[in-house]
C-alpha cells in the first residue's frame, strides 16, 4: 500500500521491466553477473504484491542463503510495508523443514524430528559401515556419506538403488544406504538431503497434500537457479504444476485416475520466475546441474525466457577482465555484458613473496584506501579458494588492528565443544536420536567405554529396540561390568534429571546451563590447564549467550496457519531447529562502528554479493584453480566459473593478489601463478609488485610475461616436489631463504640450520638449483633439504 506501482518500475531498462510485468506462463531470466536478477525478483515480488493484487500468503520465494532469504525479505518489506512478512522467502530446506513438520504424521515422523548435519551424517554413515562389517579402506564411510548424497540429489531411494545395484561395491552401497535410512527413520531424523527429497515424496504421494500447497503458492520465485540439483528441480515442478512430465496420469478411457488427480488437474499452475546464470553455476560437487536450465525450457514449453545484458555493478574494466576469463570455457551460451559506467581503475597486480606479505600488502593497501577516503574497511571483501586461507589474514588484521569478520570458516556450530553441548540438548529434545546421543554417552569420561557400547548396541540389536531404549535396560546388556552398568544407570538418572529440567518448563539458555553444570562437562574444562580449554568455555559462554538472546527474543514463525506441527516458538526443539538450519552467511555480525568490518570469505560463499572494493587472494596453480582440478577439463571450467563469480563481486576496485612461496600443511610449496591470471588481458593489470626477488628456479613469475611459455598439465605436481621439509612455521622465514644461494654441500660437511640447529650432511643428490642434502640433525632427526630454499650454512 506504501509504494506506486509505477515507483517499482522507474529506473529499470526494458527488459527488466518486462520481467517484473511478466504475466502468467513460467519466465526464465537467463544473464550475466550483476545484471539485476535479483533486483528483478524482488522488484517483481514487490509489484505482485502492490499492482497484482496478490496475498504475502501467496508467494513462495526461495533463495540461497538465509542472508540471501533476509535481505530480500527486508528489501521487499521497504517496498510494500510490514504485511510482506507472510510471505515465505527462505532456503529450500527451510521451507521443506516447514512443510515437513507440517505433514510429519503422514510420514511417520514426530513433527520433532531432527536435522542431521554433514558430521551427524557422516558418523552414522561410519557407524552403519561397522555394523556391517565393511573394511573401511576398501569402503571408505566418507565416500559412502557423499555418495548416498548424491543418490539423494538424484531422488534415488534406497530401494530403487538396492534393485539397481550391480557390482559388489553398488551392492555394499545399497545395504549401508538402507541401513543408514533405518537408522536415521528409527531416530526420527532426517540427514540435510533428506529434507529434500522427503519433501517430494510426500508431494507425490499423498496428492491431497500437493493439492493444498498447490492452492497455497500461487507465486514462485528462485533465485540462483543454476545451483539446483535435481531433487530442488522437481521440488519447484511439484509445487508449482504446469509441466509437461507432470501431466496428470489418465486412465484408458481418458478418466482421471482418482478425484483428487482430477481437483488436481485443476488447479491453474503456479507462476513461476526463475533466474539464474549458467557462468555462475560453482556446485556441480553438490549435484547441480545446468540440465535445470535445459530441462526448464523442454519442460514448460510456453516458457518466456529474458535476457538481461547491461551490467549495473562492476566498472568496464572488471567486466572486460571477468568476461576474457569466462570465454575461455567450452559449450557455454556467448554473453554480451556491458555497462554504461565508467572504465574505471585498472586491476591491481601483486605478487608476495609468501603468504604472510600478501597479506601484509593488502592490509596495507587497506589502510591506504581508507586513509584517503577511497572506501571504508565494509566497502571490502577478501576472497580465497579454501577456509583455511583466512587464518593469515587474520593474522596480520589483528596485528594491525583492522576490523574483519570472517564468513564461513571453522564454523562456531562445527566446534567441538559447542558440538558436544548441542548434542546433550537433541538428546534432551529427542530422547531416541542415536548419533548425539552416543556422543555425549562418555563425554566427558564417565566411565562408559567402547566396549559398554558396543554391549548396549547389541541388546538393541537382539531386542530389536532402538539405542536409547536398550539403555535404559542395561542390567539386560550380556557381559556388562558392573562398573559400566553402574556408570550408565547415572548417566540415565542425570539425564532424567535434566528431562525434569525441560519438563518444567525452562526455556533453553536455562537447560543449556544445566547441561553444563550436571554433565561434569565444565567443570572438567575448567579444572585443566590446557589454554584451549579456556578458549572452548568461551565458546561455551557464547553459545550461553546465544541462547539467552534466543530466549529473550525467540521472534516469531511469520507463517500463521502453518505452525501447525512446529515446535512451539522459545522451546528447545524449536531452537535447535534455528541452530541447525544456520547456513554459512548468517555467521556475519551486525556492523558496530558504522565504518563496515572488511569480510572475508571463501569464493563460494561470495555468489550473490558484491562489494566496492574486492582483493582475489591467492591466484596460483594449485590454490586457485584447486590442485584437484588442474589436470581435468570439466573441473578446471567449474574452477573458472568461481573465478567470474569472485571478479564479478567487485564494482570499483579489483585487486589480484598471489604469494611466490606458500605452506601448505606446514610445508613450503612453490606454486605458478594461476592460468586465470594469464587470461586477463595485459593492459587491464597494473602490477604494482612483479615478484622478481622471489622467483622460484625455472619458473616463470610474471603472470603477463610470461605468455605460453608454461606447460599447464603437470604444474601443480612439479610446483608441489619442489618442496623441503622443514618444521611448522618454518614458511615466515621464507623471504630470506628464496634470496640465498645455494651452498655447495659435501657428505660429511657440518652445516648449521635457521630451525634445525646444527647438523652433518649424510648424503647428496643433484646439482644447481635442483641441489639436496640428507642432513643428519642429531636429535632432531634426518632431513631431505632441496639447498635453494634450505636455510643452511656451511660450517
Ligand atoms: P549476480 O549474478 O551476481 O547474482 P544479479 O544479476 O542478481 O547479480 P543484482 O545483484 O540484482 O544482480 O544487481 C547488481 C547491482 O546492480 C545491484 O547493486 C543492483 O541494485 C544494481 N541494479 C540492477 N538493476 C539496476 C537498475 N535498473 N538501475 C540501477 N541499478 C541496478
Ligand atoms: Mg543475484
Amino acid at each position: 500500500p506504501v509504494i506506486d506501482p509505477e515507483q517499482l518500475l522507474a529506473g529499470m531498462n526494458d527488459p527488466q521491466r518486462e520481467a517484473v510485468l511478466h504475466h502468467g506462463s513460467p519466465l526464465l531470466i537467463v544473464a550475466g553477473a550483476g545484471s539485476g536478477k535479483t533486483r528483478v525478483l524482488t522488484h517483481r515480488i514487490a509489484y505482485l504484491l502492490a499492482a497484482r493484487g496478490a496475498q504475502p500468503g501467496e508467494i513462495l520465494a526461495i533463495t540461497f542463503t538465509n542472508k540471501a532469504a533476509g535481505e530480500m525479505r527486508e528489501r521487499v518489506e521497504q517496498l510494500v510495508g510490514p504485511r510482506a512478512r507472510a510471505m515465505w522467502v527462505s532456503t529450500f530446506h527451510s521451507a521443506c523443514v516447514r512443510i515437513l513438520r507440517r505433514e510429519s504424521k503422514l510420514l511417520g515422523f514426530t513433527s520433532s524430528f531432527s536435522i542431521y548435519d554433514s558430521a551427524d551424517s557422516q558418523r552414522l554413515m561410519s557407524l552403519v559401515c561397522r555394523d556391517l562389517d565393511l573394511d573401511p579402506k576398501q569402503f571408505p564411510p566418507k565416500s559412502f556419506t557423499a555418495k548416498v548424497s548424491n543418490l539423494k540429489n538424484e531422488l534415488i531411494d534406497e530401494e530403487t538403488y538396492a534393485d539397481r545395484a550391480a557390482n559388489p561395491m553398488e551392492k555394499k552401497l545399497a545395504e549401508a544406504y538402507t541401513l543408514y535410512q533405518r537408522r536415521l527413520r528409527e531416530a526420527n531424523a532426517l540427514d540435510f538431503d533428506d529434507i529434500i527429497m522427503t519433501t517430494v515424496n510426500l508431494l507425490q504421494a499423498f496428492p491431497d497434500v500437493a493439492e493444498h500447497y498447490r492452492r497455497r503458492f500461487r507465486h514462485i520465485l528462485v533465485d540462483e537457479y543454476q545451483d539446483t540439483n535435481h531433487a530442488q528441480y522437481t521440488l519447484v515442478r511439484e509445487l508449482s504444476g504446469g509441466a509437461l512430465s507432470d501431466a496428470p496420469k489418465l486412465t484408458a478411457d481418458g478418466d482421471f485416475v482418482n478425484p483428487t488427480a482430477a481437483r488436481l488437474a485443476q488447479i491453474s499452475p503456479a507462476e513461476l520466475c526463475v533466474v539464474g546464470d549458467a557462468d555462475q553455476s560453482i556446485y556441480a560437487f553438490r549435484g547441480a546441474t545446468i540440465r535445470n536450465i535445459l530441462q526448464f525450457e523442454e519442460d514448460y514449453p510456453d516458457a518466456t525466457t529474458i535476457l538481461l545484458e547491461q551490467n549495473y555493478r562492476s566498472t568496464q574494466t572488471i567486466l572486460t577482465a571477468a568476461n576474457a576469463v569466462i570465454e575461455r570455457n567450452t559449450n557455454r551460451r556467448k554473453k554480451n555484458l556491458w555497462t554504461a559506467g565508467d572504465q574505471g581503475e585498472r586491476v591491481v597486480g601483486y605478487v608476495a613473496d609468501d603468504e604472510h606479505g600478501e597479506a601484509q600488502f593488502i592490509a596495507d593497501e587497506i589502510d591506504r584506501l581508507t586513509d584517503e577516503d577511497e572506501a571504508r574497511p565494509g566497502d571490502v571483501a577478501i576472497f580465497y579458494r579454501t577456509n583455511a586461507q583466512s587464518r593469515v589474514f587474520e593474522e596480520v588484521f589483528i596485528r594491525v588492528g583492522l576490523p574483519y569478520k570472517v564468513v564461513g570458516g571453522v564454523r562456531f556450530y562445527e566446534r567441538k565443544e559447542v558440538r558436544d553441548i548441542l548434542a546433550y540438548l537433541r538428546v534432551l529434545s529427542n530422547p531416541e536420536d542415536t548419533v548425539p546421543l552416543r556422543r555425549i554417552l562418555n563425554v566427558p569420561k564417565r566411565g562408559i567405554g567402547e566396549r559398554a557400547e558396543a554391549m548396549v548396541d547389541a541388546l538393541a540389536a537382539r531386542e530389536r529396540i532402538s539405542f536409547a531404549q536398550a539403555l535404559q535396560r542395561v542390567d539386560e546388556a550380556y557381559g556388562m561390568a558392573a562398573r559400566s552398568a553402574n556408570a550408565v544407570k547415572k548417566f540415565n538418572a542425570m539425564m532424567a534429571g535434566l528431562r525434569q529440567v525441560v519438563e518444567s518448563g525452562a526455556g533453553p539458555a536455562a537447560v543449556l546451563e544445566a547441561v553444563l553444570e550436571e554433565s561434569g562437562y565444565l567443570a572438567e574444562l575448567q579444572a585443566s590447564t590446557d589454554p584451549q580449554d579456556e578458549t572452548r568455555i568461551e565458546n561455551l559462554q557464547e553459545l550461553a549467550s546465544v541462547a539467552l538472546e534466543y530466549e529473550q527474543d525467540p521472534g516469531e514463525r511469520p507463517e500463521g496457519e502453518d505452525a501447525e506441527g512446529a515446535p512451539p516458538v522459545g522451546s528447545l526443539a524449536d531452537f535447535l531447529e534455528r541452530v541447525a538450519l544456520v547456513a554459512d552467511s548468517d555467521q556475519i555480525p551486525d556492523d558496530e562502528e558504522g565504518q563496515g568490518v572488511i569480510t572475508m570469505m571463501t569464493l563460494h560463499t561470495a555468489k550473490g554479493l558484491e562489494f566496492p572494493v574486492v582483493f582475489l587472494t591467492g591466484m596460483e596453480d594449485g590454490i586457485f584453480p584447486h590442485m584437484r582440478a588442474l589436470n581435468q577439463v570439466k573441473e578446471l571450467e567449474e574452477e573458472r566459473r568461481l573465478a567470474y563469480v569472485g571478479l564479478t563481486r567487485a564494482r570499483q576496485r579489483l585487486y589480484l593478489t598471489r604469494s611466490v612461496l606458500r605452506s601448505a600443511w606446514g610445508q613450503p610449496a612453490y606454486n605458478p601463478a594461476s592460468r586465470f591470471l594469464e587470461e586477463i588481458p595485459d593492459t587491464l593489470v597494473d602490477w604494482k609488485r612483479t615478484g622478481a626477488a622471489a622467483v622460484p628456479p625455472a619458473r616463470g613469475f610474471s603472470p603477463s610475461s610470461s605468455g605460453g611459455s608454461r606447460s599447464y598439465g603437470s604444474s601443480g605436481g612439479s610446483a608441489r616436489s619442489t618442496t623441503t621439509t622443514p618444521q611448522p612455521g618454518w614458511a615466515k622465514s621464507a623471504r630470506k631463504v628464496t634470496e640465498r644461494e645455494v651452498v655447495a654441500l659435501a657428505v660429511g660437511d657440518r652445516v648449521s640450520h635457521d630451525s634445525f640447529g646444527l647438523g652433518t650432511v649424510v648424503a647428496t643428490q643433484g646439482v644447481g638449483d635442483k641441489a639436496q642434502a640428507t642432513i643428519d640433525f642429531g636429535t632432531t632427526g634426518r632431513k631431505q633439504l632441496l639447498l635453494r630454499y634450505a636455510p643452511v650454512e656451511k660450517l
